[in-house]
């Protein structure tokens, strides 16, 4: 299976400066054998697209939509809005907005959905608490999280699902998972996702993420179940971000 690192931006670059972002990364050496993504507010999605020109590397990713095709829904994002601009991708449900936004898993699972029919890959993000943690609880909570988010998702299709496992407490804390520890939930979602969907299910990436850097990539994309990494502070500098997809993959 081809891994995928994906850089997420949160709310840092508008226009002008996702432009010059996206230049910059254009002129890095990057391995072949890997996909590479980056997720970009939403006012910032047509200076990246412009900035790319006809190149395909960085893919472009959103990091939030809504569920609904249009209508009164002031201030959303649809799925065709994004597919205008050249969107093949979208965040949803990060713990950022499930925390500030009240996001809960019935509206990541409308909005996978929606993002699937219109052919958008849903990077579906997963993760438990530092107490839900400490309680023994994470497993559970990552199995609900889950089989909400995927109820009505297909597994094949244009648009087959990623998940990433970020746990609260490793997000823009300096203090990743463990490769070990992180292998173990991967293995449980690997599960449910099984259950669900028999075979299929191993075509299926989970990423990890949570204070991924250029000295610990390698060791989550060479632990087996882990398929590529979801990466934010570390990813803001083009050219640092650049040596974290090289460090990831050396040749
Ligand atoms: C993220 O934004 O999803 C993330 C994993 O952030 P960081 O790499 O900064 O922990």
């Amino acid at each position: 299976m081809k891994k995928i690192i994906i850089a997420n931006w949160k709310m840092y670059y508008g226009p002008i400066k996702a432009g010059a972002w996206i230049r910059a990364f254009r002129r890095e050496r990057l391995p072949k054998d890997l996909d590479i993504a980056v997720a970009v507010p939403f006012v910032s999605l047509a200076a990246a697209r412009a900035s790319l020109g006809r190149a395909s590397i960085p893919m472009l990713s959103a990091q939030d939509v809504f569920w609904a095709e249009e209508g009164a829904f002031t201030g959303e994002i649809s799925p065709s809005m994004l597919s205008e601009l050249g969107t093949q991708l979208s965040l949803v449900g990060h713990s950022e907005r499930r925390q500030y936004l009240g996001e809960t898993d019935e509206m990541v699972a409308k909005k996978a959905l929606a993002l699937q029919k219109a052919g958008i890959v849903p990077v579906i993000c997963i993760g438990e608490t530092a107490i839900q943690r400490k309680r023994g609880e994470a497993a559970k909570v990552i199995r609900a999280q889950i089989q909400a988010a995927i109820a009505d998702l297909k597994a094949d299709g244009k648009a087959p699902p990623i998940f990433a496992y970020e746990p609260v407490w490793a997000i823009g804390s300096g203090k990743p998972c463990s490769p070990q520890d992180a292998k173990e939930m991967h293995e449980t979602i690997r599960a449910v996702l099984t259950k669900k969907y028999g075979k299929d299910a191993e075509r299926l990436r989970i990423l990890y993420g949570g204070s991924v850097d250029q000295r610990n990539v390698n060791d989550y994309l060479t632990t087996t179940g882990i398929d590529g990494a979801l990466v934010g502070g570390a990813a803001l500098d083009p050219r640092g971000f650049g040596l974290l997809c090289r460090a990831a993959l050396p040749a």
